[in-house]
């Protein structure tokens, strides 16, 4: 374990997930000198705190994981989507590999940073009142380290346990024989149904709104398939890079839908649904998430399908609505091995909370406006997270002249490329809004905003600059194609996470990049053509260098 007690470090990282390790791993190979400051005590991020029952990865090897070929080597997957035990080993295996532990302070909570103009260095404040110095700042907190837990008046008279999935214990909770209420259909929801609902006594899902849950596809892997893994991982690594989810094996089908007869389509449809995974999303048409009757001939087929799993029609019409509530995948939707046969037990009820929201608590239960008492000794409020910008905004952060960067997203987020913010010099946020974060297979993502950081700070080091940060028209530029792009998404039709509110304008506005990996790579890359275009040093000079 690193001692933050010593010298000031060239860059300070928060957060030990997948985008803290990264910038670790590109900052190492540039010769700086790092500390990661991680409130958990052990690395992985998400997947160290998530130990809910059936938590496991729904995006899938081999695109879910790290690109560094140490960290494949002598490495098995159990199975195409790996259960969370199974990940935090592979994170201990990649600390074997790379030695990310001895870099990391655990326990230690970052409450704030200020930039001081003075010393052009980042001073980082901790929660036990240690202040630590540093040239560049990372933050790599993710977009799920915040849970929102169910809230309502009369919940002080509930005398069960209520757990939220992000902060679950350890040790586990066993809902044999037990009353169980999940309230939230997400990817959590429904992987918690799924695993509990044939053990608790009864289980009442309190549901928004539908989830539009695709068969997961799950198969065990053998040897074979992870030597042939491994000897692909250098080209698999490459191709998740060319694709616009940034999954490796995921592409559109190069036409669009009415090129195709419907008998045509149905079968496509079919044989995309039958492969299991993100395929019936994200491997389809390619006016799927553009053109909107397309995007309902998909949701009908899955409607269609999913009905003919749920055999109570009161239950089937709540679950599988024949008339969709959003554009599919204007939500995430979450991959699932037999979420909706749960509803065939007598035992598993559904709830519409549009039409019966929580009424009050009782002292062993729920009771819904239609008066019916849903019992529970456990409720799991598996309500989601706070957004992603308030995710940072959580940290009192203060750029140039005391300026916090909280103030100023409370109104609106501005970003350059969804990594670096004007006024905050050399400071980085990886897996932050207006990057691809959750429009894309993440570690992708993450991945390619390793490269720019580990681009842009060598830039830095060898010419030897002021601490950079990006102009207001550049953040400008890169707002607009975020929201352009966002215009053209069925997510703007959805009340999601993929929305947030900008109070400027008094209107949603999408939270993350969602024009594919490919282009948003374009978008890094033009960085280095224009960098003086784009950057400003914190002495106001301009960054006078050919790159
Ligand atoms: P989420 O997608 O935000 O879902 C939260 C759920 O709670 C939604 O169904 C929401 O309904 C519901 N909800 C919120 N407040 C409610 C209330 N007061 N009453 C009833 N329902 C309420 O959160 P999540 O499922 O935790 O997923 C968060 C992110 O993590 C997603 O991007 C997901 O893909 C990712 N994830 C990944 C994995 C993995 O294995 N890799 C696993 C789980 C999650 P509305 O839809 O109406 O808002």
């Amino acid at each position: 374990m690193s001692n933050p007690k010593s010298t000031n470090r060239d860059a300070i990282i928060v957060g030990a997930g997948l985008s803290g390790i990264t910038a670790l791993y590109e900052l190492r190979k540039l010769g700086l000198n790092c500390i990661i400051l991680e409130k958990g005590s052990n690395i992985g991020g998400v997947w160290h705190w998530n130990c809910y029952p059936g938590a496991r990865m729904d995006s899938g090897v081999p695109s879910y994981e790290l690109p560094m070929p140490e960290c494949q080597q002598d490495w098995s997957w159990s199975s195409n989507y790996p259960e969370y035990a199974e990940i935090q080993r592979y994170f201990d295996h990649c600390d074997k590999k790379l030695g990310i532990k001895k870099h990391v302070c655990f326990g230690m909570t970052v409450t704030g940073a200020r930039f001081e103009t003075s010393t052009k260095n980042w001073a980082v404040e901790c929660n036990d009142g240690r202040l630590l110095k540093s040239k560049y700042f990372i933050v790599a907190i993710g977009l799920t380290s915040v849970g929102v837990r169910i809230t309502h008046p009369d919940i002080g008279l509930f005398e069960g346990q209520i757990y939220q999935p992000s902060t679950w214990p350890k040790d586990g909770v066993d809902p044999t024989g037990k009353h169980v209420t999940v309230i939230g259909t997400g990817c959590t929801g429904v992987q918690i149904v799924q695993e509990w609902a044939d053990k608790a006594k009864s289980m009442a899902v309190f549901q928004r709104t539908p989830n539009t849950a695709i068969p997961m596809g799950i198969r065990p892997l053998n040897e074979t398939d992870n030597t042939t893994l491994r000897a692909k991982h250098e080209v698999l690594m490459d191709k998740r890079k060319q694709t616009v989810s940034g999954l490796a094996d995921k592409e559109p089908i190069p036409r669009k839908i009415w090129e195709d007869s419907f008998d045509v389509r149905q079968a496509t449809f079919n044989n995309l649904f039958e492969q299991g995974g993100l395929h019936f999303w994200l491997s389809s048409y390619s006016n799927l998430m553009l053109d909107w009757n397309a995007n309902r001939e998909a949701y009908d087929f899955w409607a269609k399908k999913t009905r003919a799993r749920i055999a109570d029609p009161k239950k089937r019409d709540i679950l599988a609505p024949v008339e969709p509530k959003h554009p599919f995948g204007g939500k995430r939707p979450a991959l699932e091995q037999s979420y909706y046969e749960k509803f065939n037990l007598e035992s598993v009820d559904v709830v519409d909370v549009n039409i019966n929201p929580i009424d009050t608590f009782t002292r062993n239960g729920i009771i819904t406006k239609d008066k019916a008492l849903h019992p529970a000794d456990i409720i799991v409020s598996a309500t989601g997270f706070i957004s992603p910008e308030k995710i940072v905004r959580t940290l009192d952060i203060q750029g140039i002249g005391g300026t916090r960067l909280a103030d100023l997203w409370d109104q609106e987020i501005n970003t350059y490329l969804g990594i670096m913010c004007h006024g905050f010099p050399n400071m980085f946020i990886l897996d932050g809004p207006q990057s691809p974060g959750e429009m894309s297979n993440i570690p992708t993502s993450i991945e390619i905003q390793g490269e720019w950081l580990s681009k842009t700070v060598e830039i830095i080091e060898r010419r030897q600059m002021d601490p950079v940060h990006p102009s207001l028209s550049a953040m400008q530029e890169w707002r607009d194609i975020v929201e352009t792009v966002g215009r053209n998404s069925p997510a703007i039709k959805a009340k999601s996470r993929y929305m947030v509110f900008n109070k400027t304008r008094a209107e949603a506005e999408p939270v993350f990049y969602g024009g594919g990996i490919p282009a948003y790579r374009k978008q890094l890359e033009q960085t280095f053509v224009e960098w003086e275009k784009a950057f400003e040093t914190s002495g106001n000079a301009r960054a006078a260098v050919s790159v």
